[in-house]
C-alpha cells in the first residue's frame, strides 16, 4: 500500500461495540430486545410512535454513559495526520467517532443527537429525550422525530461517499456484517474503480471474500496496528 493517497473508511456497529453499545443483531436477531422492523422503519413509527421514540431516547441517554475505545482515537489519529484524503463514513448513529476527535466524517445512516422534522425537513442538534408532541424549533410543527436513516429510506450524503470511493486508493470496512445495503456494496465499488481493500472485524462479514484482504480480530486490537502501520509508512 505504498502508492496509497486516498483513503476511504467504513464503520459498523463492530466499532462501538467495545465501549459497551450492543451490535444490531444480538441474541435472538433482536436489536436492544426490538424487533428491528418494530423500532427502525417508517411504518413503525406512524404505527407506534412512542415506542420509536422512547427506544431511541434510550440509546441517546446511553450516549453519556460510553465513551470512545482505542479504535476510534486510532481513526481520529489517522484523520489528523493522515496527508492524503480520507474519509471517514459510519454507520453508526452514535457520536463516538467525533468524541474521540474525527473530522473528516459523515453519519450515513443519521445520528441519536440530532433531530429531522417530518413537516419542514430541518433538521437540529438534539440532547434529551425527543417525545411525539414537542414542536419543531424551526416551524413550530409537532413532527420531530429521530434523525436516523429509517430502512427504507435513503441514506445520507451518497452522492460524496460514491465520489470519494470512485477515488480512493484503498477502502477499509470496519465492524460491519456487510447485511445492510447500499454500504455493503461499497467494497465492490472501490474495488471496480482500482482500490486496495481491507476487512477488518471480529467474524468473516457477509461479503468477506470481496476483500484482498481480511483480519478477524477485535476492533480495539485491529485499528490501532492498522492505522500505526499506515502512518509508520506515509
Ligand atoms: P451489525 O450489528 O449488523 O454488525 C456488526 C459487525 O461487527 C458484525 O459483523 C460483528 O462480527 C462485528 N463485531 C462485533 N464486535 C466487534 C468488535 N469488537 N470488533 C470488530 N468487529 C466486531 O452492524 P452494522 O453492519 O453496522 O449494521 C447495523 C445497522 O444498525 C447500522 O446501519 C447502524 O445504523 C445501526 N446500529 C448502530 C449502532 C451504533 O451507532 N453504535 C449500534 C447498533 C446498530
Ligand atoms: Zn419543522
Amino acid at each position: 500500500m505504498s502508492h496509497t493517497r486516498n483513503i476511504v473508511i467504513l464503520t459498523g456497529a463492530g466499532l462501538s461495540a467495545e465501549s459497551g453499545i450492543a451490535t444490531f443483531r444480538g441474541p435472538g436477531g433482536l436489536w436492544e430486545g426490538h424487533r428491528v422492523e418494530d423500532v427502525c422503519t417508517p411504518e413503525a413509527l406512524a404505527r407506534d410512535p412512542e415506542l420509536v421514540h422512547r427506544f431511541y431516547d434510550a440509546r441517546r441517554a446511553r450516549l453519556a454513559e460510553v465513551a470512545p475505545n482505542a479504535a476510534h482515537v486510532a481513526l481520529a489519529r489517522l484523520d489528523a495526520e493522515w496527508p492524503g484524503q480520507l474519509l471517514i463514513v459510519t454507520q453508526n448513529v452514535d457520536d463516538l467517532h467525533e468524541r474521540a476527535g474525527a473530522n473528516r466524517l459523515l453519519h450515513m445512516h443519521g445520528e441519536l443527537k440530532s433531530a429531522l422534522c417530518a413537516a419542514c425537513g430541518d433538521s437540529a442538534e438534539w440532547e434529551d429525550s425527543l417525545p411525539p408532541e414537542i414542536e419543531c424549533p424551526n416551524c413550530g410543527t409537532p413532527a420531530l422525530r429521530p434523525d436516523i436513516v429509517f430502512f427504507g429510506e435513503m441514506p445520507y450524503h451518497m452522492e460524496v461517499i460514491e465520489t470519494a470511493l470512485s477515488d480512493a486508493d484503498l477502502f477499509v470496512s470496519i465492524g460491519t456484517s456487510g447485511a445492510v445495503y447500499p454500504a455493503a456494496g461499497f467494497v465492490q465499488t472501490a474495488r471496480h474503480h482500482g482500490a486496495q481493500t481491507l476487512e477488518l472485524n471480529l467474524d468473516p462479514s457477509a461479503g468477506s471474500s470481496l476483500f484482498g484482504e481480511s483480519r478477524l480480530g477485535p476492533a480495539g486490537t485491529l485499528v490501532p496496528e492498522w492505522v500505526a502501520e499506515m502512518l509508520d509508512r506515509g
